[in-house]
């Protein structure tokens, strides 16, 4: 099941052809997305993801996102949806075509059905690798134009690093910074937990504010939690209680070997938080 629904409002058949071939984001990337958890037809974080969206879009300078029109165009794909509980709806939002002066962005969100394999994730936990990124921790601000921070379509890395990974036997990664502090995952915020409190790397180190980190840490406080966001290097990892991946789309996943080393057994504080987590939506 997917429904894909451009933001002027109308419907298209996922299955046929719709981009153009010179759309920027077929030959250069150029653009910005969001993918978002929608469960029992209500969608997890909306606000905080049309403000990323917005502040990608800026930091690529696009036009400014028409906010009320994503939001209706948002409702459309979850009111045309006849498939399981939950979607994971891509808003996708390019710079158009390729030399055309009057070119106006591509814009239109595809709810698709959740991955088995992220499903498994969620319940199994993943094995990962650390992986260096090759950017140190002050490089957002030095240099804008490397776009750190912004969910642009130029995911070709991330990928590549997630390649890497399977050919080390596991299935996700912890990018770290030349000074070999944690970044994030290549579609993920990283959260360490020791005791009762939870820590994830700032966002000016140059990595994307995790809107499902942020939501897990707003609802962990509210549980009596402690949260912490400061840089921490990637030798934590092995000693923390746990570590998790947090995003929108596979919620809150443990980490259960890192680098192909056990962690620590955190099935039963992966419950719990996902449970504190999962308990607003009900
Ligand atoms: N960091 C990166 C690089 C991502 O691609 C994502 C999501 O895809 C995240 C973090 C987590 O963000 P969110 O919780 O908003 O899905």
């Amino acid at each position: 099941m997917r429904v894909l629904a451009f933001l002027d409002g109308t419907l298209a058949d996922p299955d046929q052809a719709h981009l153009r071939v010179d759309d920027l984001s077929v030959l250069r990337g150029d653009g910005v997305f969001e993918t978002i958890l929608v469960t029992d037809g209500r969608p997890r974080e909306l606000g905080p993801h049309l403000d990323r969206l917005a502040r990608s879009a800026a930091m690529l300078d696009l036009p400014e996102p028409d906010r009320a029109a994503w939001e209706r165009v948002v409702q459309l794909v979850i009111d045309n949806w006849s498939g399981g509980s939950e979607i994971a709806l891509k808003l996708v939002y390019t710079r158009g075509v390729e030399g055309d002066p009057n070119a106006t962005p591509t814009a239109f969100a595809l709810g698709m059905e959740i991955d088995e394999k992220v499903k498994r994730a969620r319940a199994e936990g993943i094995a990962a690798v650390t992986l260096e990124r090759g950017i140190g921790t002050d490089l957002m601000e030095r240099a804008p134009w490397l776009l750190l921070g912004a969910k642009s379509l130029s995911y070709a890395v991330n990928m590549a690093a997630v390649r890497e990974a399977a050919r080390r036997g596991a299935s996700d990664v912890i990018f770290t910074a030349t000074d070999g502090s944690v970044l994030e995952g290549p579609t993920s915020a990283v959260i360490l937990v020791r005791g009762r409190t939870l820590y994830t790397p700032p966002p000016t180190i140059g990595i994307l504010p995790g809107t499902t980190q942020g939501d897990v840490f707003r609802a962990a406080e509210r549980a009596g939690w402690q949260t912490v966001v400061e840089s921490f290097p990637a030798s934590e990892l092995t000693s923390a209680d746990a570590v998790f991946l947090a995003s929108s789309v596979r919620k809150v996943t443990r980490v259960h070997t890192l680098d192909g080393q056990p962690l620590a057994d955190s099935t039963e504080l992966h419950a719990e938080l996902a449970k504190v987590y999962d308990s607003q939506y009900d």
